[in-house]
């Protein structure tokens, strides 16, 4: 194998807000893969999701305040730029762009999204743009057959693949998730409950500031 890679990891969400269970994902995925760059990528408008009913600039300032103080993990605010809707192969083709073909670029997602890959826009496309790095739980369970099963098939690799190629390599990767979820948050918070030890305090007190998720 050749020289490694610069690798570039993106773990993308809506982020309605950023609670520990992101942030600590994506450390701990930074860190045992060892990625030279993880970045929180908080999208716009998400095709295949309701839109949510908070500003994104208010997602954007919430995962910044998040962010204070980790210098792992940073945050790349193209797609809330972008007017409509959020397609990932629009944003690995624009990275791919910017960066050039001499850097890896995994697109990490949990192994539900990788179920789901079939429904995505141009979803072949993506294995071209980027490794797929996929979350899986312990107990989980692969698709026996179908597109996912022979994609997989066909492109499951290691991290050395990873750091050897630019895309095109899908690793798995069991990792336990905090039972943490934006969903649950909202709800505490419409209830009037407290949030509180589930996101960094001062994301909460962002929450508070500006009366976000009252019903
Ligand atoms: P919602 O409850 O609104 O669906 P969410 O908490 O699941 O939100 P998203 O912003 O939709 O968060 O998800 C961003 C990414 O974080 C997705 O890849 C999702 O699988 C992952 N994720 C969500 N919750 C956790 C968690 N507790 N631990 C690790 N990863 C998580």
């Amino acid at each position: 194998m050749g020289a490694y890679l610069k690798t570039i990891a993106l773990f993308g969400g809506t982020f309605n807000p950023v609670h520990f269970g992101h942030l600590r994902m994506a450390l701990e995925l930074k860190e045992a893969l060892g990625f030279d760059e993880m970045r929180l990528l908080p999208s716009h408008q998400p095709a295949h999701r309701a839109e949510p009913g908070v500003s994104a600039e208010a997602r954007r300032d919430m995962l910044a305040l998040a962010l204070e103080g980790c210098p792992d993990l940073t945050l790349d605010e193209r797609e809330l730029a972008r007017e409509g809707p959020t397609y990932t192969v629009d944003t690995l083709e624009e990275l791919r762009q910017e960066l050039g073909n001499n850097v890896s670029i995994s697109f990490c997602m949990g192994l539900d999204s990788l179920l789901g890959l079939p429904g995505w826009h141009r979803w072949e496309r993506l294995p071209e743009l980027a490794h797929l790095v996929v979350v899986t739980r312990p107990g989980w369970q692969m698709p026996r057959d179908g597109e996912v099963a022979e994609l997989l098939a066909r492109c499951r690799g290691s991290m050395d693949d990873i750091r050897g190629e630019p895309a095109g390599r899908i690793l798995m990767r069991e990792q336990t998730l905090l039972p943490i979820s934006a969903t649950a948050i909202r709800s505490l918070i419409g209830r009037g409950r407290s949030a509180q030890f589930l996101l960094p305090e001062r994301v909460l007190n962002y929450i508070q500031i500006h009366q976000l998720y009252k019903s």
